[in-house]
Parts: C-alpha cells; sequence; structure tokens
C-alpha cells in the first residue's frame, strides 16, 4: 500500500483525500517509479479543487508533475533506479499523476533528469519553469534580444511569472513584472525584475492600441491584460502567452498584429515534443542557480497539497510549491 491524493466524484459529490492506495490499482504503463517530489502548480489546485473540468477521469491522482526512481521498467530506455522527469502529457487529468508515493506511467513521457539538478531542484522549476523557459525560447526564436528594450513579465508572483523573471534577468534582459502583489516589490526585485506596475494597469478593458513600451512579453494571465499587453507591445515586438489566471477570453484586435507587426506566440507545455522539452530542460540546467530556487520555493508535504490549492487559487501563495512526496 502507499500513500496519495484521490480525487473521487459520484453521486456523493467532488472530493479530494489522501488515501491509501493499492498497487494494484495504478494505471498502465512500462515504468513504474517511486515518486520523490511532485509540485502543485495552478492546473493541479484547479484539479483538486473541482473548480475548473482539469480531471477527465475518475478516481484520479492529481499531480502534472514529478520526479522520482524507477524502480520497475518494461523498457530498455530506462533502467530501476533511473531518476527521471514527468512534465504534462495528461498525467493528472487523464492518467494518474504525481501526488502520490508511486506512479505507473508511459516511458515516452519520461524524460532524464538533467545531471546539474537535484530532485528536489527539478521540481522546484517543475512545470511552471518549464514552461517559462519555452516562453523565452519562443521569444529567442522571433529574434527578441537583451538589447532591444524591457520584457513585461505578467502574473509576476506566480510559479510561471517568478521563473521567467528569474531567466530573463539571467540571460540579460531587462524585466518590468507586472503584479496584483506590490508588497512583494523587493522579493521581484531580488528575483531580478528592474521595474515593476500594478496588474490593474492592464486588467481593465484598454485600447487597440496603446504606447509602445515592451520590446517583449511573456503572459500567464489571458484576458484584458493580454489585449492590453498585445496593444502595449513594440513595433515587431513578441508575447508568449501560456495562461488563462485572469480568463481564457481574448478581449482584443488585431491592430497590434497588422500595424505593429506583433506576434502573439502560444505556448503549451503538456503535449510538446521530447525534444523540446530535453532542450528546455538543458537550458533550466545552465541557466536556474540554487539561489533562484531558494528563493522562489515553498515545500510542503502530501498531507498539506489539499489546503495548500485552495490558497494557491485564492493568489496568497508566492512563487512554487513543491510536494515532498517521499524521503531525498
Ligand atoms: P500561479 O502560481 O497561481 O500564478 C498565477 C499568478 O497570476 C498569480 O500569482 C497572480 O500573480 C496572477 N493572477 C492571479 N489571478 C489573477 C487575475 N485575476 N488577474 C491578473 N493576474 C492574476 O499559477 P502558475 O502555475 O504560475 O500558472 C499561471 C498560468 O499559466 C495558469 O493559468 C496556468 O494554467 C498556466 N500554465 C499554462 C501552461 C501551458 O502549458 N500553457 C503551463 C503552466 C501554467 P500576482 O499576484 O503577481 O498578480
Amino acid at each position: 500500500m502507499f500513500k496519495g491524493i484521490l480525487i473521487e466524484k459520484d453521486d456523493a459529490g467532488y472530493r479530494a483525500n489522501l488515501s491509501e492506495l493499492s498497487e494494484d490499482q495504478l494505471p498502465e504503463g512500462d515504468v513504474t517509479i517511486d515518486v520523490q517530489y511532485s509540485t502543485l502548480n495552478y492546473k493541479d489546485a484547479l484539479a483538486i479543487t473541482g473548480k475548473s473540468p482539469v480531471v477527465r477521469q475518475f478516481p484520479m491522482v492529481p499531480g502534472i508533475d514529478l520526479i522520482g526512481t524507477v524502480t520497475h521498467s518494461d523498457n530498455d530506455t530506462f533502467a530501476v533506479g533511473d531518476s527521471v522527469l514527468l512534465n504534462g502529457f495528461g498525467v493528472g487529468e487523464v492518467h494518474w499523476g504525481g501526488l502520490a508515493e508511486k506512479a505507473r506511467l508511459k516511458s515516452d513521457w519520461l524524460i532524464p533528469r538533467p545531471e546539474s539538478l537535484t530532485p528536489k531542484q527539478t521540481m522546484a522549476i517543475g512545470t511552471a519553469g518549464y514552461t517559462a523557459m519555452l516562453c523565452v525560447i519562443a521569444l529567442e526564436k522571433n529574434g527578441v534580444l537583451p538589447g532591444n528594450g524591457p520584457v513585461l513579465v505578467t502574473g509576476a508572483n506566480g510559479g510561471v511569472g517568478s521563473y521567467a523573471i528569474a531567466i530573463l534577468s539571467a540571460l540579460g534582459y531587462e524585466v518590468v513584472a507586472a503584479t496584483g502583489r506590490l508588497q512583494e516589490a523587493d522579493h521581484l526585485k531580488q528575483l531580478g525584475a528592474t521595474d515593476i506596475i500594478d496588474r490593474n494597469a492592464l486588467s481593465e478593458p484598454g485600447r487597440p492600441l496603446a504606447k509602445e513600451q515592451w520590446a517583449a512579453a511573456i503572459d500567464s494571465v489571458g484576458s484584458h491584460t493580454l489585449a492590453n499587453v498585445c496593444a502595449g507591445l513594440k513595433y515587431g515586438g513578441t508575447v508568449a502567452a501560456c495562461g488563462l489566471a485572469q480568463g481564457f477570453d481574448f478581449p482584443a484586435t488585431v491592430m497590434p498584429f497588422i500595424l505593429r507587426g506583433v506576434t502573439l506566440a502560444g505556448i503549451d507545455s503538456v503535449m510538446r515534443p521530447l525534444n523540446d522539452r530535453i532542450e528546455a530542460w538543458q537550458r533550466l540546467g545552465q541557466v536556474i542557480t540554487p539561489a533562484m530556487i531558494d528563493a522562489i520555493t515553498n515545500e510542503i508535504t502530501l498531507d498539506q497539497a489539499i489546503d495548500t490549492a485552495e490558497q494557491l487559487l485564492n493568489g496568497t501563495v508566492r512563487g512554487r510549491v513543491i510536494v515532498k512526496v517521499s524521503g531525498d
């Protein structure tokens, strides 16, 4: 038997509980893993609370990220004892995920842990850091260089936002952070932001074109914020859009695209091909320092994950939450 968070939905309602599970209940897969760490992302919080229909099969173990050690493998790529990492691929949504002491997974979804990172550091980065790096790579591929001007990061105190600031700053970009928590300004500056703006300046309907302010942006907020970001980009700017913390709508006009050549680069981390994942994780291993990780991360235990999910959706959690599932 092993412990895990189980989400159930039936006539008794939608509920998540820390439960005793047996290996017979694990889903199909060719690799079995002892999970060391998982994380709590916005999507996991939605799954645990049931506030959005993230989970598409019941019962479900949530947790879109995990790192652990292989204990059984029917696949030649991975051997018993290997340290492996997983982000996305519908894990925690349609296949049991990382918020349990054991997981059974498809080997196609796994990548080896980057050598320069410990298991805990890898999960401290997790989907949030990996998505932030995919956003940065998208900006680079669109020709955004550190000398081009400031890069705006929205949702600055969140997991994606915190890593986006830290990575951009480490690569030499000037970073403007948009946040609803101005009291965290010193923390955001410690991560590498040079300027802080109030997110309220972006969250209401704005003009189709605004003053050209930012060379590029990383947006994890969506809705009016993303529309205003597009309207405020400099000529030829790019926004990497990855989130919907304000809303999934996009009440914008085409004006920034057709008059200023703005590019809207959509970022999905979930079904991202393996080569892109490996590139992003290699870059993370080079750029992220232990000090950055310490500044961004909070650690909790499996039995604190359900309560913390509520806090995360209430916007009271700063940075990344890693979940210690079993020892290190
Ligand atoms: P998170 O830690 O909860 O951070 C979200 C941040 O957004 C909050 O800390 C807050 O920052 C800001 N925010 C919250 N509500 C807002 C509102 N109503 N208006 C404006 N800003 C608001 O979540 P996360 O894990 O970083 O994820 C961020 C978003 O990216 C989520 O929508 C998530 O689903 C998405 N995501 C997508 C992918 C992908 O593959 N595309 C991968 C990872 C995450 P401040 O307090 O600083 O304002």
